[in-house]
Order: structure tokens, then sequence, then C-alpha cells
């Protein structure tokens, strides 16, 4: 008797979620079959949901996935870091795998921009091994992709984002450098952007400002770490960027980072940074975020631009890392703050396009 599983299957932007079955077969060497526990909706599910950005259809979106393992094919025995993996452990995994040569990976050590790398959540359903995504109660975990196992101690809401939003921070805030005594604005307070404030606190930032027009997120942000929570909304661009200037004495802030995918934030962003500052891109992922920018402010104040999309393998080593060392310090838990079944898919994804919910999950 073949095994089946039930997916919440996107068939076409826009339209609602279907609940469908699909075989469970047997493990291949190198996969890892595991019972997926929580899943978490994460900005790009919205993107590409709402036709935004190209995905396969019929498709289990989800990336931010966790579970058990169920069975483990021939030739995986460790996780990432050598600790042995073995049925019934719960992990968290890379998003995006690939596996094969790569100049990139070879040569330039940026796995994560791998030529033919693929991601979970962005496959086919209806074609072999259908689970590879989180929104689902199986996913398989392809060779060429980086595990982790979670310690018992970590939540599972505390778990699910570290493989997209928490490892993904982790590179946008390495990309920025951020030193001791930095002053570092982050645009944006969803899941994003709190991490942000949290780990550019780490990373010993004397100040920093969070900006957002959601008040219960800037709320949240004070409760991770943020000097000033701004309501732009209410003050306006003008105004935002004078009240940043003027706490960042004397000349602007160290670095900008950009979490909140809205193009229109990056002039006034640059204008919030001191000569020689650095401004990182982390949360444009959705093609066609023009913008108009005075070129010439970047080159007369010295600014330094970055993109950053996905992260190496050490970014969720890390991101893992650092939320065990510091649960008790910010309340990450309370980010997954709406729990959802698979049939309820749609309303958790108006609710988080909405932003009426801040980390929706899913327990399939
Ligand atoms: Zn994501």
């Amino acid at each position: 008797m073949t095994r089946v599983g039930r997916a919440a299957v996107y068939d076409a932007p826009n339209a609602p979620f279907v609940v469908r079955e699909y075989p469970v077969r047997p493990v291949k060497p190198r996969e890892v079959l595991v019972r997926v526990t929580m899943s978490t909706i994460c900005r790009s599910d919205i993107h590409s949901y709402e036709g935004r950005r190209p995905n396969p259809v019929p498709g289990i979106l989800g990336h931010e996935i966790i579970g058990v393992i169920e069975e483990i094919g021939a030739g995986v025995e460790r996780d990432m870091r050598g600790d042995p993996l073995r049925v019934g452990d719960r992990v968290t995994w890379t998003e995006y795998f690939f596996d094969g040569e790569c100049y990139y990976r070879d040569v330039l050590d940026m796995p994560q921009k791998c030529q033919g790398l693929r991601k979970y959540g962005h496959d086919r359903a209806d074609e072999d091994p259908h689970f590879t995504g989180g929104f689902a109660e199986f996913c398989y975990i392809l060779p060429g992709t980086g595990i982790l196992r979670l310690p018992a101690a970590l939540s599972d809401e505390e778990a699910t984002p570290l493989n997209c939003g928490v490892a993904t921070v982790m590179s946008v805030t390495e990309a920025a450098a951020i030193g001791m005594g930095d002053t570092v604005v982050i645009q944006g307070l969803g899941l994003l952007g709190l991490y942000g404030v949290a780990i550019a606190r780490a990373r010993g930032a004397r100040l920093v400002i969070g900006l957002d027009a959601v008040p219960a997120r800037l709320e949240m942000a004070k409760r991770f770490g943020a000097d000033l929570a701004l309501d732009v909304a209410r003050l306006g661009d003008d105004a935002t960027v004078r009240a940043v200037r003027d706490v960042c004495r004397p000349d602007g802030a160290d670095v900008v980072i950009e979490v909140c995918g809205v193009p229109d934030v990056i002039p006034h962003g640059l204008g919030m940074l001191r000569v020689g500052g650095r401004y990182v891109l982390g949360g444009l992922v959705n093609p066609n975020a023009d913008v108009t920018i005075d070129a010439n402010v970047i080159l007369r104040q010295w600014i330094t631009l970055r993109g950053i999309h996905n992260y190496h393998p050490r970014h969720l080593i890390q991101a893992l890392d650092f939320v065990v060392a510091n649960r008790s310090r910010f309340p990450f838990a309370a980010i997954v703050d709406s729990r959802f079944s698979l049939k309820e898919l749609d309303v958790a994804f108006r609710k988080a396009a909405e932003r009426t919910v801040l980390r929706a999950a899913i327990i399939p």
C-alpha cells in the first residue's frame, strides 16, 4: 500500500489553496524525509501567492520549515556541524539546495548564488518527490542541502524562521559590517527587521533605530532592543530623516538596512547616512522595484551600497547559535503570533498579507 500525505496546493496566483494528497515514497540515497511540524509564511511566499514573482504550478509554497526526520537515505550521517543525524531528530535546513559543480560556490564562496540552485517551496507538486514545500505534512530534504539538528530547548516558534528570515538577517548584517559603537537604522520591522534590531545590538551597535508604520511593530522593536522606534506614517519622510540625523551625532547613521521591501524608502535611507556610511538592501526580493535616486549623493557621500540575497550555510549555523544564546534576552517566540492548519492557509495568507499578524505559523 502506498503511503500518502496531504499538502495545501497553490494552483494559480490569488486562487484558493486546495488540500490534495500525494504519494510518499521511500527515500533515495542522500535524501531525508521529514514530517513537517511547523512552517511559517514568509513575505516572499506572499509575493509568489499574489503573482508578483513567478512560481511553478501546481506547487507547494513555504520554505521556512522545520520537521522531524522519518527516514534517512544512505550517505546522510551527520549535519553541517558534524552532529549525527537519526530518525526522530528535529531539524532545520538551508532554504536552497544545489548538487553539482558551481563556479560561484567553488571559486567565489557564494553557494547561495549557484546557477541552477533550487529552493524549497518553488517546485512543481505533481512531479516526484512531490513534497518540497512547507505547507504540507511531509518534506523531502534533497542532496545539496545543509541540515542542522535543533536543540530540544528551542521551541518550534523560535526554530521555524531560522532558515529564511533569521539566516538572511545574519547575512545582511554581516554585509553591513556593523562594528562596535555604530549607529544602525533598520527600515521595516517585520520578522527580518526585529531580528535585525537584536542582531545589530549583538554585533556591538551603540544605537539602533527601527522604522515602520505599524504601531504594534514599533512596540515590539523596543522589546528587541531598539533605542528608538519611529512611526514613519505619522512623522512623514522628511521629519523621519531629521529625527534620525538628530540622534546619530555628529553627522548621520553609520549603517542603514532596508528590510521592508519598499523601494521608495531608499532615497530617505541614503539621506540618513553619514559620509562613508553603508546601505544594505535585504528586503527587495521582487522584481521591478524601480526607484529614482540622486546618484550624486552616493558619490559625494562616499556611500557603500550593497544588495544581499539568500545566505551562506554558515549564516544558518550563526542564526541558530544566536537564537539559542539570546532566547531569554529577546522574545523571539512572540514574533510567530498566530497558528493555522493546512485547511486555513487562505486565511493565514490574507492576515499575513494585511500585516495583521507578524509571522503566521502553519501546523499541518
Ligand atoms: Zn523567505
